[in-house]
């Protein structure tokens, strides 16, 4: 497939930012165990790692003004290539000066391929060697993503990280496992193939389920690639923390020492400090706007459901060991209000303290690392830590 730019000032622009490009370097600056504290360079600034990066799906964070995520501290901000290629379509984003610009956020983006949201319409798509084809879950139009038309979407959207096009398979299902992981191999080739844009890091991802000698042979092909970040895909849909974390512990080792690797899709608390420990750099989730959106607050003691009959006169801030603007101004009886009345205001207040939860979490343990007590922390961490999945 032939790449074509939109316009000629476009591939110029291009052009221009392979002089100002960052060459997408990852400094290790200190390491405990296999936990590392880093910086990614990226053409939005550093990124500083472990990190934690929201999702905003539609080019929003949920219920937040870019303003106010940018206040809590976060720096890399998740965008669904999907959903964007639906709507509002990515040449539009393109023609609007890009995603940075479209729904101003300043600081790195990455978008996913696209894959893994197609591949969770089930039964609206179809899978052959070269691609898939979708329905559209807002009009039921058919579409067709390649490897080649998740990069040039991509491009078009202009993130900082964008992803190569990979199939996620159910963790358990070998002959499925086995036949996604070989795809995704040939579709990271393909994807490599594919990338015009200079000022773009693609990173590559490992597949293989709940399989020690899949995932061993997925880290084994995809690090032999040459991508400047390394994504672990497929866990966290189903599989136990025990099969995660030992997946986890199989693939790392197998990784470049010297490139960032990226978890997709895991945001407790609990699993943030089990895969720095098991020497991951970046993290996504919608875990914390989503439970904010269900009524529930994120601590490092485990969830709250604000709706608890027991905080409709509790005058104390959702958490009391917490910095956060929500914790510092309002009560946990005014919240659940917020919650039975309705009213907006309740997302936003709970999605500003489950991300600043997150975002602090990452920082104390960049910290942590840095000073040589990560796994101390992580011990007494997960020592008082109540897992409610
Ligand atoms: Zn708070």
């Amino acid at each position: 497939m032939k790449y074509k730019p939109a316009s000629q000032s476009r591939q110029e622009g291009y052009n221009q930012a392979l002089m100002t490009a960052p060459d997408f370097s990852f400094d290790l600056l200190a390491r405990q165990g296999n936990a590392r504290v880093g910086v990614f360079h990226t053409p939005h600034g550093p990124l500083q790692t472990p990190v934690f990066a929201p999702v905003g799906t539609q080019a929003t964070v949920k219920s937040l003004t870019p303003r106010q995520v940018d206040e809590l501290g976060a720096s890399l901000v998740l965008a669904n290539t999907y959903h964007l290629y639906l709507r509002p379509g990515d040449e539009l984003v393109a023609q609007m000066g890009g995603l940075h610009r479209f729904m101003r956020w300043e600081k790195p983006i990455l978008t996913d391929s696209g894959g893994f949201q197609v591949f969770s319409l089930a039964e609206m798509r179809k899978v052959d060697e070269d691609g898939v084809t979708f329905k559209s879950h807002i009009d039921g139009s058919t579409h067709r993503f390649t490897p080649e038309k998740s990069v040039l979407i991509q491009e078009n959207l202009g993130a900082d990280i964008i992803m190569a096009f990979d199939e996620c398979a159910p963790p358990y299902e070998r002959a499925y496992c086995e036949l996604a992981m070989n795809r995704t191999h040939a579709w990271a080739e393909r994807s490599l193939n594919a990338k015009k844009r200079p000022d773009q890091a693609l990173f590559g991802i490992v597949q293989g389920g709940a399989f020690p000698d899949l995932r061993a042979r997925s880290a084994g092909f995809i690090s032999s690639l040459d991508f400047p970040g390394y994504a672990i895909g497929g866990l966290s849909v189903g599989e136990t923390k025990e099969d995660m974390h030992r997946m986890l512990e199989l693939v790392t080792p197998l990784l470049p020492e010297s490139r960032p690797r990226y978890l997709m899709g895991v945001g407790s608390p609990e699993d943030l400090v089990n895969g720095v420990l098991r020497g991951i750099d970046i993290f996504d989730c919608v875990l914390p706007t989503r439970l904010a959106r269900h009524q529930a607050a994120m601590t490092r003691t485990g969830r709250l459901n604000m709706m608890n009959a027991g905080f409709a006169r509790d005058p104390n801030p959702i958490d009391a060991s917490c910095g956060c603007y929500t914790c510092r101004n309002f009560s946990r009886a005014y919240i659940r209000h917020l919650i039975i009345a309705r009213e907006m205001l309740a997302a936003t207040l709970l999605s500003i303290h489950n991300l600043h939860t997150l975002v602090q979490l990452m920082a104390d343990i960049r910290e942590a690392i840095g000073a040589g007590t990560f796994e101390a922390f992580a011990a007494e961490f997960l020592r008082g830590y109540e897992s409610r999945e």
